[in-house]
């Protein structure tokens, strides 16, 4: 005996195998078109549905999307997330807070390896619904194959071995399939198990760089909205350095993608001053950052945690971090490394001995190795950690007293 299947009042419905009265002003009430046999019908209540739509579960899970089940609904129009295509009027399995949709048969083509070994070759791939079949270039002679993850497009069969799904027009190399692995254990992300790899067509906003990407891979918790764009998520960012002010540990971005403008969290700067963020100092370092993963913090580069002293190819003596350093009383101040102008409000390197001084930005690469580094036996300094800290309006013959002080502490 078939499944009962119900209308909303909970009477049991009739299924119609074929019907000889004209039915074309009847709407199906799944999917709001119009009924045809066979389909399933409660007289009482004047509903009637389709039999393959009422046959449709009203929720699934789905591990392209594991974070929520997707629920059948019909939308005016929407795009399928798996196969690209445009859909109007139709059914689908939807996320609405993801804005994640797919049409029913994506949602519902089987992922399981059901052919016997070495007959097809297929494969599961976490990035995909879908089985990935291997491509025969042979056989596959009219269908272009672009690999999703190095975009190249596999032109003859010289182009290497391809997997894909032809539905959906997506195809890997083997290659880059062998590269990238589908589940990693990151450390920036440790307390919700490993990242998941994923295709993702729209709205990729990577988590510690800001780069925002369509058509690309993400590496995503399968349990919150963390994500990663591959390369932060292959690369070497640590969560390693400690700023007083605050209770997570920050790492260190090297390129950010986004403008920080006035969201710096830091204590005791002053970057939010026009004269101070429309400097060449903050121009040259803006791509930097230091930020949190576990809450909005965030810092300039040059706002945040630096090196107290750095080693500078050009200059045999360490150079060691400044605050605020007015070298002599021209009133004019240049960096010693690109003798351009300095402003003398942001910190700066500087050897006392020599009376040599350089920009941040001039020696950025030695910053950001150490930065980068394990930053064992390293000090970093905060904004406004040395007591010659200086508040902005402070006359001249303050500042040559304040500095002096500071100078007996180098
Ligand atoms: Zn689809
Ligand atoms: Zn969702
Ligand atoms: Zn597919
Ligand atoms: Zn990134
Ligand atoms: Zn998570
Ligand atoms: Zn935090
Ligand atoms: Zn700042
Ligand atoms: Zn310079």
């Amino acid at each position: 005996m078939e499944n009962q299947h119900f209308c909303r009042q909970r009477h049991i419905l009739l299924l119609i195998r074929d019907s000889k009265i004209s039915n074309d002003h009847l709407l199906c009430e799944i999917c709001n078109s119009l009924v045809a046999a066979p389909y399933y019908v409660c007289d009482s209540c004047k509903y009637y549905a389709h039999k393959s739509c009422t046959e449709l579960p009203r929720q699934i899970n789905h591990s392209i999307h594991p974070r929520h089940p997707l629920t059948l609904l019909t939308q005016k129009v929407f795009f399928c997330d798996s196969c690209k295509q445009n859909f109007k009027n139709t059914l689908c399995f939807s996320c609405i807070q993801c804005n994640f949709d797919l049409d029913v048969e994506c949602a519902q083509m089987s992922n399981s390896i059901t052919c016997p070994e070495g007959q097809e070759h297929s494969i599961r791939h976490s990035s995909h619904p879908h089985l990935l079949r291997h491509i025969e270039r042979k056989i596959n002679k009219d269908i272009k194959i672009e690999c999703f993850a190095c975009k190249s497009k596999a032109l003859d069969s010289s182009s290497g071995v391809y997997y894909g799904c032809i539905r959906c027009n997506y195809f890997l190399h083997k290659t880059c399939i062998d590269e990238l692995p589908q589940e990693i254990l990151n450390t920036l992300h440790p307390h919700h198990g490993p990242l998941t790899l994923y295709a993702r067509l729209f709205k990729c906003t990577c988590r510690l760089c800001d780069k925002k990407e369509n058509h690309t891979f993400s590496y995503e918790c399968p349990q919150c909205d963390f994500r990663l764009c591959v390369q932060c998520c292959l690369g070497e960012v640590r969560r390693t350095i400690r700023y007083e002010d605050h209770e997570h540990l920050l790492c260190f971005v090297e390129k950010i993608y986004t403008k920080l403008g006035d969201r710096c969290n830091a204590y005791n700067t002053n970057c939010n001053l026009p004269i101070i963020s429309n400097c060449t100092e903050f121009d040259a370092t803006i791509s930097s950052a230091f930020r949190c993963l576990d809450c909005d913090f965030v810092l300039h580069l040059l706002c945040g945690p630096l090196p107290s002293t750095i080693k500078h190819e050009f200059h045999t003596d360490p150079l060691v971090l400044v605050e605020l350093l007015i070298d002599d009383d021209s009133g004019e101040f240049y960096c010693d490394v690109c003798e351009t102008e300095r402003n003398p409000r942001i910190r700066a390197y500087y050897c006392h001995k020599c009376k040599y001084i350089v920009h941040v930005h001039c020696v950025i690469s030695e910053i950001k190795n150490v930065l980068s580094g394990d930053l064992i036996d390293v000090k970093l300094k905060t904004v406004g950690e040395d007591i010659w800290t200086l508040p902005i309006e402070i006359d001249n013959a303050g500042v040559e007293a304040l500095i002096e002080l500071g100078r007996s502490f180098l």
